[in-house]
């Protein structure tokens, strides 16, 4: 099969640190162009908007969406309608209706879909799922703590609604619990607190339950400084399992069991080529529906303003 012609939208931070090498290692895809207001990539052909890009080049396959969520929908909409497949960062979008929207386009027209969520691709993460199977497992408590100043200097638009807030990092750790705990979580209990100035939350305490009532416990704060936290620590008869530094690293009763290099978006690539060749789809939207029902069930507290 030849390879996929790409094109990346919104040229930032994410895409020079992680898409373009995973492309580049990938034979499956070929960057043929991007679009950005600013942004550019040193030899490819770039161009101000998607309409433009589209028009301009129509022959390209597939196109890699790495704009905030807020500005996600309508570069999807214009790209599944000219008949692009389409890759989403996470999150996929900033409400869930419009990626419900973006599947059924996708669907209707023949075209993959695919609503990334790179920790799941995280080196320990599927070890750490059959561990869990193996065993009978007692509660659960993730912590993700990280300091907001060090890793989104002057990301306005994570700020503001729909950029989602301490849930921006937050929702990678939702996006590994929901792949590796065995039953469905529902939120029980939250607390979102929001800086005076600003529409998104720094931090988030968040309870969750399933059907059998295991515990779940979920710490998100933007405020860390010092040591960093990306760990979801599980309690099971066979053990304390702690899966760190965001699904990189796996212990089981304090003995180191898993580490390998991260390649997250390496796989995130193998995987979009793989459901464009099934002609499939990739939606999950569990992460999101937590986000969203947070916002929808947790106490909203207000706390000192946030300044860059
Ligand atoms: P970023 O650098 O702030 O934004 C990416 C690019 O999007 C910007 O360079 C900008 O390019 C474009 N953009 C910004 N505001 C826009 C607007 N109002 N309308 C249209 N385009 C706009 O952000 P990022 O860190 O790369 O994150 C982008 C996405 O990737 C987010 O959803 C984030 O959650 C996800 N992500 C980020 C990381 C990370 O470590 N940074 C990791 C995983 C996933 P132009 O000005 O050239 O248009």
């Amino acid at each position: 099969m030849p390879s996929t012609k790409l094109a990346i939208v919104g040229v930032g931070k994410i895409v020079r640190d992680q898409h373009l090498p995973a492309i580049a290692s990938n034979p499956d895809f070929n960057l043929i162009a991007t679009a950005s207001r600013h942004g550019t990539v040193e030899g490819v052909p770039s161009y101000g908007t998607i309409e433009a890009l589209l028009e301009a080049v129509p022959e390209v396959d597939a196109v890699s969406l790495c704009m905030p969520p807020q500005y996600r929908y309508e570069a999807a909409h214009k790209a599944l309608m000219a008949g692009k497949h389409v890759f989403l960062e996470k999150p996929p979008g900033a409400t869930l209706s419009e990626v419900q929207d973006l599947v059924r386009i996708a669907d209707s027209k023949g075209l993959s879909l695919f609503a990334s969520w790179h920790s799941r691709y995280a080196p320990a993460v599927e070890e750490a799922k059959s561990f869990l199977a193996s065993t009978k497992l007692n509660s659960v408590h993730v912590i993700w703590k990280e300091d907001v100043r060090h890793w989104h200097p002057n990301q306005a638009w994570i700020w503001q609604a729909g950029g989602l807030g301490v849930f921006d990092p937050g929702i990678n750790a939702l996006s590994i619990i929901t792949h590796i705990l065995p039953r469905a979580l529902f939120i029980t209990k939250a607390t979102l607190e929001f800086p005076e100035n600003r529409d998104a939350p720094i931090a988030a305490d968040i309870h969750f339950a399933d059907v059998t009532g295991l515990d779940v416990h979920a710490e998100f704060d933007w405020r860390q400084t010092g040591k960093q936290s990306w760990d979801i620590i599980a309690e099971t008869d066979a053990g304390q399992m702690i899966l760190s530094e965001g699904g990189a690293k796996l212990s089981i009763n304090g003995e180191l069991k898993f580490s390998e290099p991260e390649r997250e978006y390496p796989a995130l690539y193998e995987r979009f080529a793989e459901i464009i060749k099934a002609k499939q789809s990739d939606v999950d939207l569990a992460p999101l529906t937590h986000v969203a029902d947070a916002f929808l069930l947790g106490r909203h507290k207000f706390v000192d303003s946030f300044y860059d």
